[in-house]
């Protein structure tokens, strides 16, 4: 398959190069003119083949050179990976800054993983030579960090075959030979630590399985409200500034994933430049060593043409793919999927197709649909169940979700997290919308809430939303006649629905205390905001006046208390319930006093 061609350049326009390569096939890689820039045919037509480059073609001109590799635009797969920042083609962005300084020379080519670097490698226990092994299996592991056990399979495209050496334990370089194989047809195979892997062709597994778990996040909406399964794929749309970017790098931060994928296709140079500072620095809340430790970032640098972020999704994916055959619950968060969309939008264009709407070509719906396909939780060939979460940033123009990669998306995710301009612009953080939001994870994440929290959850939740939705209503109310239409009773469900938003719902992102939320603490506020409300209206029902409950210093307490207890402090959350129960119980006491005198 690596037997190199070469052609020459007919025509350039923009991103898009016409050349003509005999025998150039479909989706393989190319290095354009004497730069070498990077490239990958997208279509052929006769003895001329359509390239998309992944770097300006400025410069470039007509009769210039062109190679084909023979391969398709592949990633290597191997230790190495994690705490790696890599661009949109998998080339080792720390490396270049070290080699080129801050600018990226075109048509830089470099390994994606570090050739010099020994790895310690421990043979599986009892895997014999002689023994006939499939794709898939397991060969041997390499610790690659403290955290990750980095399984060592053998590749899908390997058949069937008999292994005749199995390197010892010892140290190797990637490239060193760790077993042969061979082919029932007598061939001989060497396998090493890593091997290249086609981004576009998803990685196979041996069957399907469906989600159990829910990604916990440490977010009180997305957990407890709109809750996503391990290897669910979720899409979080909004306007600009709403906040997309800080969900998704909470959900890298904080969420109870294996592996973590961070992919910046960001609209914004500087909110890349922020990721790349700020994420190596960060500490794992689970194990306390650095969350690099089991993340990787690819970061698509502004200088990268737009269609090189349509590749970007791909790498990220095959990558994300590869951990979940280790057995390893992924999640990559693609920030954002809509510059996706551009680069297909860009390059039909340039291919004069017919668009459809907004521009956007007719496979827009089934690209995106294939996408998250890739999404899932399965049964790998040897290393039992393993996930990737998808979890897609949504950047609507104007914030419109009727938009068609909006719209697409919503049909084809589990979990929508809609971000709201309205609910931004009142600094109402996380701007998520609890009336255009939707999870269908909400029946297996009750299980395991019920299993592992308290077995009220499904309850509580329903009680919250049913409350705010009788907000909604009853603001309405308030807006058309004036609060003095209301009865104390509504007054109080109109306090109750406020202590939900604020004691529950909003979280500061940049609060040390209430950024992450364990499940724990997530029930306790809900549950105390919920039984103080509940009590309220009890005394509320008995003629005690609206005004005195909400004069209460203890309903600021209670809004406070995300902020005052941590996820290790949640018994704290219980005893200031019991001393706010003290209080009503007094308020009825005193109430029953004053009734009597009065009689
Ligand atoms: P987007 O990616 O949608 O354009 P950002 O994620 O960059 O928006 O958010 C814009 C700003 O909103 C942030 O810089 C921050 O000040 C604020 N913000 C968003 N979400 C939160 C949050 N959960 N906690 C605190 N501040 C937030
Ligand atoms: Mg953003």
């Amino acid at each position: 398959m690596s037997n190199k061609r070469t052609g020459i350049i007919r025509e350039i326009n923009g991103p898009i190069v016409t050349i003509s390569m005999p025998g150039a096939r479909n989706g393989e890689q190319v290095m354009i003119g004497e730069m070498g820039l990077f490239g990958e045919v997208i279509s052929l037509k006769g003895d001329n083949a359509l390239v998309q480059s992944y770097e300006p073609t400025e410069g470039i001109r007509p009769g210039g050179p062109v190679e084909g590799l023979g391969w398709p635009l592949s990633v290597e797969l191997g230790p190495g990976l994690l705490g790696s920042i890599f661009d949109g083609v998998q080339r080792p962005l720390e490396k270049i800054f070290d080699t080129a300084g801050d600018h990226i020379p075109r048509g830089l080519s470099l390994p994606s993983l570090d050739r010099v670097k020994e790895w310690r490698f421990q043979p599986s226990e009892g895997l014999e030579c002689g023994t006939w092994i499939n794709a898939g299996a397991l060969l041997g592991t390499v610790q690659e960090t403290r955290l990750i056990e980095h399984r060592i399979i053998v590749p899908a495209h390997f058949q069937r075959g008999e292994l005749i050496e199995l390197a010892p334990e010892g140290d190797y370089r990637l490239e060193d030979t760790i077993a042969r194989i061979r082919t029932p047809q007598g061939q001989v195979r060497k396998l090493r630590l890593f091997h290249r892997w086609p981004v576009r062709t998803p990685r196979p597994y041996l069957r399907r399985d469906h989600g159990v778990a829910p990604l916990i996040t440490g977010q009180r909406i997305l957990d407890t409200f709109f809750p996503l399964l391990k290897g669910g794929k979720g899409a979080v749309p909004g306007p600009f500034g709403a906040g997309k970017t800080v969900v998704q790098q909470q959900i890298a931060r904080w969420s109870n994933a294996d592996i973590v994928i961070y992919v910046g296709c960001g609209e914004r140079g500087n909110e890349l430049v922020d990721v790349l500072e700020t994420f190596p620095q960060l500490q794992d809340p689970y194990s306390g060593h650095k969350l690099m430790e089991r993340t990787l970032l690819v970061a698509n640098t502004s200088n990268m043409p737009v269609v090189a972020r349509e590749a970007s999704i791909y790498v990220g994916l095959t990558m994300a793919e590869y951990y979940r055959d280790q057995g390893y619950d992924v999640v990559m968060l693609a920030d954002s999927t809509s510059r996706w969309a551009e680069a297909l939008r860009e390059v039909s264009g340039r291919l004069g197709q017919m668009p459809v709407e907004d521009g956007y070509p007719a496979y827009l719906a089934s690209r995106l649909a294939a996408l998250y396909e890739r999404a899932g939780r399965v049964e790998s060939f040897s290393c039992g169940k393993g996930s990737v979460s998808l979890i897609g940033a949504v950047s609507p123009p104007g914030g419109d979700f009727s938009e068609p990669v909006t719209a697409h998306t919503k049909e084809i995710i589990q979990t929508f997290w809609a971000l709201s301009k309205e609910l931004a612009d009142a600094r109402h953080y996380p701007a998520i919308d609890w009336v255009d939001s939707f999870s269908e994870h909400v029946d297996t994440a009750a299980e395991w809430w019920h299993k592992e929290i308290d077995p009220r959850w499904r309850a509580r939740r329903g009680q919250a939303l049913a409350l705010l939705a009788r907000d909604a209503e009853l603001s309405r109310i308030v807006n058309l006649v004036g609060p003095e239409a209301l009865s104390s009773a509504q007054r109080w469900e109109l306090e109750g629905a406020a202590l939900i938003k604020e004691g529950v719902l909003q979280q500061s992102a940049l609060d040390p205390v209430d950024t992450f939320s364990s499940p724990e603490k997530q029930f306790a506020l809900l549950d105390m905001v919920l039984t103080i409300i509940e009590k309220g209206a009890e005394l509320i029902e008995i003629g005690i006046p609206v005004q005195e409950l909400t004069a209460l210093p203890m309903l600021a307490r209670a809004r406070r208390a995300k902020q005052t207890y941590d996820s290790e402090q949640v018994e704290q959350i219980g005893v200031m319930l019991e001393e706010f129960l003290q209080e009503f119980h007094d308020i009825r006491l005193e109430y029953a006093k004053f009734k009597e005198h009065a009689e």
